[in-house]
């Protein structure tokens, strides 16, 4: 391997030569791409072996992270970066005449995912690596990612196929080695032997092989190098003889088809529920099949492997592990589950009722009739032991019943199964102790815990915003880098007036970088001393983008109608996918791409407000979005956002928290202290109090700001045809606004204000930014990882 930018230079060309058998001056940019991530790949690969061969001879615990998304977004930069080795590469193909930016922009993001909950699975890799901790991840190869966005000319959402495999993955091996056979369908014969033992024989299934591909995690300096595991589906060899072989093949390609465009309804539901037993299923067989290389036999599995289950998605990790436990390896019932609950974990993403999944029973009886048994005995059993413990409280029974209304319960056969239940902040894991889980709270107290999220600052941080980086290590040296709680000591330079400045210059140069990019997007020109004011997430009603869009129709309006009335020219900038089914969403989208377009160009408006939608929304566009900003819109209704992850991107680069008491904007508010954020509206127990008492209408006929901005919905103002957002209408005045957009109307203006009239003083409003960022290594992923390490995988640092 390369250890210097002469030796990258000879390798780089040996390999165009031998890849293409061509000159890198004549090689395609392409090329040069292809044979760079190859380069890098192998690179990462000796430390690759090297970390296996470590773990098996150490026996070291080892977790595997289940989940059904990992947005990974770009790997080459973050790779390079974490090698160390982006210099020399950097340097090394300057000498060939090649830009190193124009090949990391050719990379695809890996769009393995929706939103936060596959964005903290990958940030969660990297603190794994990085912190030299065995830990892998385990999901499927999604033929197309989560859709890409295009904004038509009437503002609304367009999905096209994200085709991420078009170049090929450069970081993936294939392993056909390790594929394994998942059955679906068929039936069950049961069996009894001379000794009286059952046997149970799964067949006239259906076969499918899952091929996996592997993807090297490369922590940063440490040779320590993990693996997520990506299951692809392929025909298997054993082809069901009732049916035509095309209908077969195209059932096969379905299951790693594509994402789930979709993190809050479960719909297509057989079609879900095939992926999610599929990569479940085929990447438990090879955790036993790998752990049985090593021991010889099953019997330790507790001691050597950790199971944490990314929301209820991979929870059929539970009855597959007690199928091959009993079925495969002969374990009687109670020590295959005594086993399989001191394995699995579950974490818990989301209270909303319409996200908590539940299955048919039929759907899950006929796909998989074994494991269906085996969760019909897990409930049996289960509701026979609160039988006994809570003689006479039948009620208590049915709540925590896994089969239930003809349905399984996903969450409860989550909680049942596994040893520890976490929520993602510390007011979600005191709600699901409150409401969601209370039952189980009494019966298993000691499995409940917290691991508040976090975001991997290598990415967010050192690697998307380098001048911020420097600004730091400048202010405090560089210990932080590797030991990022030292961050902190920025406290000591916050009053500091000279930093002050050049913070202020750090976020100007990022906020002109990001004109850049939003000219490239959309073409519309904004002014990088305005206050850019961002709002990134996916949309959905909880997390209220329509608050933010009435509250810029009421300036809007009132610029328009009072000629005295003046702001600080204010850029309100959204991204956002909508799920494609969900109307209401998409809705929202295009109202915000309407007021872009009346708004910008009303000459009334004199510059001081300008709307803007950024299309689709990606790891790759958060990493330009999020240092650019001055004010940081989390204002969900109290109590739905279990964390939220973009709230600690946004401060972790000194952006201004204007939100709401929920999720991690709590701990946020607590670590900076409330004269370093805008806090405003309801609390959780206050939306709980108003809940039965609420009338949405009597805003709308109280506060002529409500009226206006909601009329305007149907009067033209936006579309020439006034039924266009009447579903918005609907949704607050006569579905009674369930997420209380109106009543926290007023508190959200003033907050508003408060902003405005914070910015305005420079110098404490860097002051805010500065301590913004000093506190941010609460949110490093890298001190959740250690939290879950510590608390519930019991896994080590390995040596290498
Ligand atoms: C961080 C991130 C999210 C999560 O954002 P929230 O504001 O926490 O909902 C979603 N999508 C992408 C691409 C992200 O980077």
């Amino acid at each position: 391997m390369f250890t210097n930018k002469e030796e990258f230079i000879n390798e780089f060309e040996l390999r165009i030569a031998e890849m293409y058998g061509r000159s890198v001056e004549q090689s395609h940019r392409t090329e040069k791409y292809m044979a760079l991530g190859e380069m890098v790949r192998e690179y990462a690969s000796l430390n690759w072996k090297a970390t296996k061969e470590e773990v098996a001879k150490n026996e070291d615990k080892q977790m595997f992270y289940f989940s059904m998304e990992f947005l990974i977004g770009r790997l080459l930069t973050n790779n390079l970066m974490n090698l160390g080795i982006y210099n020399t590469v950097k340097e090394g193909l300057q000498e060939l005449g090649i830009d190193i930016n124009e090949l990391e922009d050719l990379e695809s993001d890996a769009g393995l995912g929706n939103g936060g909950l596959g964005r903290l699975a990958a940030c969660f890799l990297d603190s794994l690596a990085s912190l030299q901790l065995p830990g892998n991840g385990n999901c499927i190869r999604y033929q197309y990612g989560l859709f890409r966005q295009k904004i038509d000319q009437e503002g609304n959402q367009v999905e096209v196929p994200d085709q991420w495999l078009k170049l090929g993955n450069i970081w993936e091996v294939r392993k056909p080695k390790h594929a394994v056979n998942v059955k679906f369908w068929g039936h069950v014969n049961v069996s009894q032997d001379q000794e009286g033992r059952f046997h149970f024989d799964h067949v006239d299934a259906e076969n499918i092989l899952a091929v996996p591909y592997d993807m090297p995690v490369v922590g940063k300096g440490t040779k320590e190098t993990n693996t997520l595991r990506l299951w692809s589906a392929e025909a298997s060899d054993i082809l069901p003889s009732n049916k035509d072989f095309r209908k077969y093949l195209a059932e096969v390609q379905e299951i790693c088809l594509n994402v789930y465009p979709d993190d809050s309804t479960p719909e297509g539901k057989i079609l879900r529920l095939k992926q999610q037993y599929f990569f479940v299923c085929a990447g438990l067989n090879a955790i036993i099949r790998a752990h049985l290389r090593v021991y010889p036999n099953l019997d330790n599995l507790v001691d050597k492997v950790a199971i944490q289950l990314n929301d209820t998605h991979p929870v059929l990790a539970i009855p597959e592990l007690m199928r091959i436990l009993m079925d495969d390896y002969g374990y009687e019932w109670m020590d295959a589950w005594n086993m399989v609950v001191k394995v699995m974990a579950y974490t818990n993403h989301t209270i909303l009722q319409e996200a908590l999944e539940k299955w048919p029973v039929d759907y899950i009886r006929n796909l998989l009739p074994r494991i269906y048994m085996i969760i019909e005995e897990i409930n049996n059993r289960f509701q026979n032991k609160i039988a006994i413990e809570y003689p006479g409280d039948s009620d208590m029974a049915h709540r925590v019943e896994i089969i239930r209304d003809d349905q399984v319960h996903m969450a409860n056969l989550a909680v049942i199964g596994s040893h520890s239940i976490n929520g993602v902040a510390k007011i979600h894991s005191e709600i699901i102790k409150r409401d969601l889980f209370k039952d189980f709270v009494k019966i298993y107290p000691e499995r409940f815990n917290n691991k508040t999220n976090g975001i991997t600052q290598r990415r967010w941080l050192y690697y998307s915003n380098p001048q911020l980086t420097k600004l730091i290590t400048n202010t405090i040296g560089s210990d932080f880098i590797d030991d990022f709680e030292k961050i902190e000591e920025l406290m000591n330079h916050v009053d500091d007036k000279n930093l002050q400045q050049e913070f202020l210059h750090v976020k100007q140069q990022r906020k002109e970088i990001l004109v850049e990019e939003i000219k490239n997007r959309t073409g519309i020109l904004v002014d990088s001393t305005s206050i850019f004011d961002v709002q990134a997430k996916r949309l959905h009603a909880y997390k209220r983008q329509l608050l933010n869009v009435l509250h810029i129709i009421y300036q809007y309006q009132r610029i328009k109608s009072d000629p005295t009335y003046t702001i600080h020219p204010r850029t309100y900038i959204f991204a956002a996918k909508a799920a494609p089914a969900y109307v209401f969403a998409k809705k929202v989208i295009k109202l915000i791409n309407k007021l872009s377009v009346v708004i910008n160009n009303d000459p009334a408006v004199k510059g001081m407000i300008k709307v803007v939608f950024i299309p689709n929304y990606s790891v790759s566009l958060a990493e330009v979005l999020m240092n650019a900003a001055d004010v940081s819109e989390q204002i969900s209704t109290a109590g739905k956002e279990a964390s939220g992850t973009g709230n600690m991107k946004f401060m972790m680069n000194g952006a201004i928290t204007l939100g709401t008491l929920d999720g991690a904007n709590v701990e946020i508010d607590e670590l900076v202290g409330r004269e370093n954020d805008v806090i405003f509206g309801l609390t959780v127990e206050e939306v709980a109090a108003l809940k039965p008492y609420y009338r949405a209408r009597n805003y709308y006929d109280n506060d002529p700001r409500i009226h206006n901005a909601i009329d305007s919905l149907v009067d033209g103002t936006w579309s020439s045809d006034p039924n266009e957002f009447k579903v918005i209408v609907d949704d607050l005045l006569y579905r009674n606004d369930e997420y209380l957009v109106l009543a926290d109307f007023d508190a959200y203006v003033k907050a508003q204000e408060v902003i405005e009239q914070k910015y305005l003083n420079k110098e404490e409003w860097a002051k805010s930014c500065l301590v913004n960022v000093a506190k941010s290594h609460f949110f490093s992923s890298d001190r959740t990882i250690r939290q879950y390490a510590e608390d519930i995988w019991h896994i080590r640092p390995i040596k290498i």
